[in-house]
C-alpha cells in the first residue's frame, strides 16, 4: 500500500501554530524571503487534501529568467481555497526548485517564497540566472506536500537570429461548452510558448448544449472570481498545458464582465461599483497567472501589457484592449437597441479622443516598434484588429465592441505599424470564436490602401461560435478577409523562421468527448518582406 500524504482525518491542518513552529525552528518569524526555513524541521505542515490541486505554471520567459507559479488551494472551489479553516489566515512558506533535468539531479536554483492570504496563497517566483534557450523543470513543496513537476523554456539570447520558434495561440474557453481537448494536441506540438488572448474564464454561464457546469452564478466578488479560475484550472488538460510550456496572457471582456470598456460595465453600473468588481477580477486573474510581480494589481489597475523577445527573430507585444478603452460608441443608441453590439453611425466614430489602448500604452507600443531590431514583430491581443463588417460597404451597422468600433484608434495603430517601418508586423487575436485570416490596411476600411500586417485569428478552445452566416458575410463583404469559419474549435499553431511566419488552424474533431483527434483546417503564411497573408 502506498504511503499516504493525508495522515489526519480532521479538517485542513494548516494553522498559525504550525507555521509559527516551522518558522521558530529557524528563528526568523515571517522572514520568508530567506532560504533558511526548512519544511523538514519540526512543525511540518500537514495537508489533508492536496494543496497543489491547481497545478503549476510558468510564464513571461526571458533569456535568463522565468516566472514560476502555483497557488495553494486544498479546497479549490472554496473562496479562500480552503486555506483558513477555523483559524485566521496564515502565510505559508513554499519551497521552489528549478533544475536542468526532470529528476532534479541538477538543481540550479532553490528558495522559499511566501504564499500570502492577501494574494489567495498564490506564489509568483521570478527566477533568474538561467541559461538561454533551454528546458528547465521546476516544482514546489509546502509542508508535507509536493507539486507536480512543470517544464519551462527560456528564450534565446538577445542578438541571436534563431532558426525557429513555435507558438500556440489560444482564446475563449467557456468551461460549460466542452472539454479542453485542444490543449492535448497543443502539448503534443511542443510549443516554445503558449499565448492566451483572453476569455480565459467566463464570468457568467451561457450557451446551449452544455457539456459541464459552472455550478455557480455570475462572478462579482474576489471569492467568486477566485473560485471560477480555480474551477477552470482544475481541468487536467488546461493544467497540463500550463505545466508543459511557458505562457504569455492578455485578457478580454469575460475575464471581468461581458463587453465592458474601462470603467463602464455592461449594465451601466456606477463607476465606483464596477471598478471594485473589476479590481476583484483583475486580482484573481493575477493570482492565477504566471505573471511577474510588476503586473500585480495596485489601487488603480494592473499593468498587463508587456513585451518579450526570441533573440532577433521575434518580438511579441502583448496588449491590453480593455482596461484603458473609451466607452463604446453611440452608447445610448446601443442600449436601446435589441442587438446592442451593433450601432448605426454616430459622431463618436470620428472622435479622435476615443481610444482602445490608452495614450500611455500606445506610446509604449510605438516606442517598442520604433526601437525593434527583430525580424518579426507580433501584436498579441484579444480583438480582431483588421476592419471587417457584416454588410456590404459602406456598412449601416457597426460592431461597436471591436477595433472597427474605434475606427480612429484602429487607423492610428495601422499608421504606426506603417510609419515606424517596423520589420514584418503580424497580429494574433481571438474573441470571435472563429478562425479568420485577414489583412490590416493602412486605411483599415479601404482594401486598396497598402497592407500593413497579416492577422491570424484563433477560434475558441470551447466557446460556442456565432451563426456561420455571420462568418460567411465577413468573408463576402471584406476583400481583406481571406478565411473565416466558426465551425471548428481549436487553436492556431505558429511556426516562425527568418523567412516565413506560418499559422496552422488546428481544428479538433470534438469537444464533447474527453479526447479528440485533430486536423489542420487551413494554413496561412506571411513571407518576410511582404505585408499580409496568403494561403499556404
Ligand atoms: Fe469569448
Ligand atoms: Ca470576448
Amino acid at each position: 500500500m502506498r504511503h499516504s500524504r493525508k495522515p489526519h482525518a480532521q479538517s485542513l491542518l494548516i494553522t498559525r501554530r504550525h507555521v509559527l513552529q516551522g518558522i521558530a525552528a529557524t528563528g526568523s518569524a515571517f522572514a520568508l524571503s530567506s532560504c533558511s526555513w526548512s519544511p523538514r524541521e519540526s512543525g511540518i505542515l500537514r495537508f489533508r487534501d492536496d494543496p497543489f490541486s491547481l497545478g503549476v505554471a510558468s510564464g513571461y520567459p526571458l533569456s535568463n529568467a522565468v516566472v514560476l507559479w502555483t497557488r495553494l488551494a486544498p479546497e479549490p472551489l472554496a473562496p479562500d481555497g480552503g486555506m483558513s479553516p477555523g483559524t485566521s489566515p496564515t502565510i505559508v512558506p513554499v519551497t521552489w526548485e528549478i533544475a536542468e533535468d526532470e529528476h532534479f539531479r541538477k538543481t540550479v536554483r532553490k528558495g522559499v517564497a511566501p504564499a500570502e492570504p492577501a494574494w489567495g496563497h498564490s506564489v509568483h517566483v521570478e527566477v533568474d540566472g538561467l541559461k538561454p534557450a533551454r528546458d528547465y523543470w521546476y516544482r514546489f513543496t509546502a509542508g508535507d506536500a509536493r507539486s507536480a513537476t512543470g517544464r519551462t523554456r527560456t528564450t534565446p539570447a538577445p542578438g541571436t537570429l534563431v532558426d525557429h520558434v513555435r507558438i500556440a495561440v489560444a482564446s475563449c474557453q467557456e468551461y460549460e461548452h466542452g472539454y479542453y481537448t485542444a490543449y492535448q494536441q497543443m502539448i503534443r506540438d511542443d510549443p516554445d510558448l503558449v499565448i492566451h488572448v483572453g476569455d480565459y474564464i467566463y464570468e457568467l454561464g451561457w450557451g446551449k448544449d452544455l457539456v459541464r457546469s459552472h455550478a455557480s452564478g455570475e462572478c462579482l466578488s474576489l471569492g467568486d472570481y477566485r473560485a471560477r479560475h480555480a474551477l477552470y484550472r482544475s481541468d487536467a488538460d488546461l493544467a497540463r498545458a500550463h505545466a508543459a510550456a511557458p505562457w504569455l496572457v492578455t485578457w478580454d471582456d469575460h475575464d471581468v464582465d461581458n463587453d465592458y470598456a474601462g470603467s463602464v460595465s455592461e449594465q451601466g453600473d456606477p463607476a465606483e461599483v464596477f471598478l471594485a468588481r473589476r479590481a476583484a477580477a483583475y486580482q484573481a486573474f493575477y493570482e492565477h497567472m504566471p505573471m511577474p510581480k510588476r503586473a500585480a494589481p495596485t489601487a488603480t489597475g494592473m499593468q498587463l501589457y508587456m513585451s518579450r523577445s526570441y533573440g532577433d527573430l521575434l518580438n511579441l507585444y502583448m496588449l491590453d484592449g480593455r482596461q484603458y478603452r473609451s466607452e463604446r460608441a453611440c452608447a445610448d443608441q446601443g442600449r436601446q437597441r435589441k442587438k446592442r453590439s451593433r450601432a448605426e453611425w454616430c459622431p463618436d466614430f470620428n472622435d479622435a479622443d476615443r481610444t482602445m489602448l490608452g495614450a500611455e500604452q500606445e506610446k509604449w507600443l510605438a516606442g517598442g516598434l520604433r526601437q525593434s531590431t527583430a525580424r518579426w514583430n507580433v501584436l498579441g491581443q484579444a480583438i480582431v484588429m483588421s476592419y471587417t463588417t457584416e454588410e456590404a460597404r459602406p456598412a449601416r451597422l457597426h460592431w461597436i465592441d471591436g477595433w472597427s468600433g474605434y475606427p480612429v484608434a484602429q487607423a492610428r495603430i495601422a499608421r504606426e505599424l506603417h510609419d515606424s517601418r517596423v520589420s514584418n508586423p503580424v497580429v494574433f487575436s481571438g474573441d470571435v470564436h472563429a478562425f479568420m485570416a485577414a489583412d490590416l490596411h493602412l486605411q483599415p476600411d479601404d482594401s486598396e490602401s497598402p497592407r500593413v500586417a497579416g492577422e491570424l485569428v484563433t477560434t475558441s478552445i470551447t466557446s460556442e461560435p456565432p451563426p456561420e452566416s455571420v462568418l460567411e458575410s465577413h468573408l463576402r463583404h471584406n476583400p481583406n478577409v481571406h478565411f473565416a469559419t466558426g465551425l471548428a474549435r481549436g487553436y492556431v499553431r505558429i511556426d516562425v523562421s527568418p523567412t516565413l511566419l506560418r499559422g496552422d488552424f488546428i481544428a479538433m474533431d470534438t469537444i464533447t468527448q474527453p479526447t479528440s483527434d485533430s486536423r489542420v483546417l487551413a494554413s496561412f503564411v506571411q513571407e518576410a518582406g511582404i505585408s499580409g497573408l496568403k494561403r499556404a
